[in-house]
């Protein structure tokens, strides 16, 4: 599996990507939670990201390019998942480049499609764990104590792009800049679109289409439709 999440920002790419994980072998790489871990450590990216960020910019394509290069190298898993990276089609080209040297392109995008108006409260409602990148929602998946992180109990933080005005740029520039990109993928026949106001409703339409599409299985094996237990007895025939 090698996926692209797309989707708004605040439309539940994190939330999505860690249940992925969780039930499917994937590793997944965080554009945004990469630059933060390198704004968090000083280093010479994260100094520059920090201005952009702050601004609710983008960062330059080139830094973007090598950050995720890199960590795509340093990866040996099989399966992963890109998640906040290429938003641009710079970048989606270059990434097609880095990738197609090994023969190992983009073989599904995810676009999650999650009305505004939910959007909105929830990055009001978000906290973050930095060093992990674990995501807390204050109405539905709080931290056990209040503003502590339930794994190591170190100190939560809100991001500063998480506020009306900059969450509003950084709407608009997603519009922009994401519907050149849908077109991109739609082209090579590997784009779906799942649309829902809450992360449950969603995720079980990734897990099918992951079932389909890769005859594997979820190890929790929550296997809700008879269409899903259909694919199931397929992917456990074929995988014998
Ligand atoms: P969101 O999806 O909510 O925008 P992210 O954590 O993915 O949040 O990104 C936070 C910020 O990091 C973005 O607003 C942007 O400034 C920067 N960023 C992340 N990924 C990219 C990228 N692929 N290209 C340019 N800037 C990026």
């Amino acid at each position: 599996m090698r996926i692209l999440l797309l989707g708004n920002p605040g439309a539940g790419k994190g939330t999505q990507s860690s249940r992925m994980q969780k039930n499917f072998n994937i590793t997944a790489i965080t554009s945004g939670n990469l630059l933060r871990q390198n704004i968090a450590k000083g280093t010479t990216v994260g100094k520059i990201a920090a201005k952009h960020m702050e601004h609710g910019e983008f960062v330059p394509d080139d830094i973007m390019i090598e950050l995720i290069g890199d960590e795509l190298q340093r990866n040996k898993r099989q399966n992963w998942l890109l998640d906040g990276f290429p938003r641009t089609i710079n970048q989606a080209m270059a990434l097609d480049d880095n990738l197609n040297l090994s023969g190992q392109s983009l073989n599904l995008v995810i676009n999650l499609q999650v009305p505004e108006e939910v959007i909105l409260q929830r990055i009001m409602d978000r906290w973050i764990h930095v060093p992990s990148g674990r995501v807390y929602n204050l109405s539905y998946n709080p931290p056990k104590i209040h503003g502590i992180d339930d794994v190591t109990g170190e100190k939560l933080t809100k991001r500063d792009d998480d506020n009306p005005e900059i969450f509003k740029i950084r709407l608009q520039k997603h519009h922009a800049l994401t519907e050149p990109l849908l077109e991109y993928y739609n082209k090579r026949n590997i784009l779906i679109t799942c649309n829902g106001r809450t992360s449950d409703e969603i995720y079980p339409q990734i897990e099918s289409e992951l079932i389909a599409r890769f005859k594997v299985i979820s190890p929790n094996n929550q296997v809700k439709t008879s269409t899903e237990k259909n694919l199931l007895k397929v992917a456990t025939r074929e995988n014998l």
